[in-house]
């Protein structure tokens, strides 16, 4: 059997509901042979993910998933290899942090204004020291019975335009290379399917820049990709002849019926990945 890896997976230190520890265990249990950490703009996880790791015997990649945009659109960047105890980064990310915290604070009274019952008592209960994305919004909105799942809350309530959408700042793509790459990361385009999900061509143009900027690869293997989504970005891949990277998106039970490893049952990222990083 060919050895599988799982590059890109969240722990609840952003919007993942395991703790590093659990996340660790289960890609023991799940027999891969290395998974990273990228938690959404936070590092925080990573120290007791490679503990855990180094106990366990399974190789840990140390990672982040940055925010980013371009012509307006999100765009998120995995670095892996980073390191964490590197000041300019860290420096930045709590500026990033700042910033998100002020935009939740503005999601939470967007929603209040148009009768939803949600309060910033309800982010706060999650815990100081963690980074809460829309995704979480959108979770206390399916608590509250406004919405079927995380899915459907994000599409009615928080995607661009709807009620409880608000702009933050993001630092820009060619920044968040240099601040990775200082740090020692290899930087990836992630998803590039979902950077403007009304037109792929766009998508695409967007990932090309980024790569033109400087990023060493992009997700070529991913949970949501279908046929066509891997074969353009196998041939991105080729063009620009970068690296390749690929996961699972895990999010704990906050995505229902995503695995870590295998995603939504058919993926499967090759060893092969990581040796050639
Ligand atoms: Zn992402
Ligand atoms: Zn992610």
């Amino acid at each position: 059997m060919k050895e599988a890896v799982d590059l890109h997976a969240h722990t609840n230190r952003s919007d993942g509901t395991l703790t590093p520890v659990e996340l660790v265990r289960l890609a023991k249990e799940k027999g891969l042979a290395a998974v990273a950490v990228t938690d959404h703009d936070t590092t925080a996880g990573v120290e007791e993910a490679l503990a855990e790791g180094e106990r366990t015997g399974i190789r840990v990649i140390p990672g982040i998933e940055m925010s980013t945009s371009l012509d307006g659109c999100d765009v998120h960047l995995i670095g892996l290899f980073v390191d964490i105890h590197n000041a300019a980064l860290q420096d930045r990310l709590r500026e990033v942090l700042e910033d998100r915290n002020e935009r939740n604070k503005r999601s939470v009274r967007r929603l209040q204004e148009k009768g939803f019952s949600v309060s910033q008592g309800d982010l706060d209960a999650y815990g100081a020291d963690k980074i809460l994305t829309r995704g979480n919004i959108a979770e206390i909105l399916v608590k509250k019975g406004y919405a079927e799942d995380i899915k459907d809350a994000m599409g009615k309530y928080m995607c661009r335009g709807k009620v409880g959408y608000a702009r933050r700042r993001v630092p820009d793509p060619s920044e968040c290379i240099r601040l990775l790459h200082d740090a020692g990361a290899r930087v990836f385009v992630a998803h590039l399917h979902q950077i403007d999900l009304k037109d792929p061509e766009h998508s695409m143009d967007i990932c090309r820049r980024i790569l033109a900027m400087g990023a060493d690869g992009l997700e070529t293997e991913y949970c949501e990709f279908d046929e066509v989504w891997k074969i353009r970005a196998k041939e991105i891949a080729g063009e620009y002849d970068c690296l390749e990277s690929g996961g699972s998106d895990f999010h704990g039970s906050l995505k229902k019926g995503l695995e870590l490893g295998t995603g939504y049952g058919d993926l499967f990222v090759p060893a092969a990945f990581l040796e050639r990083m």
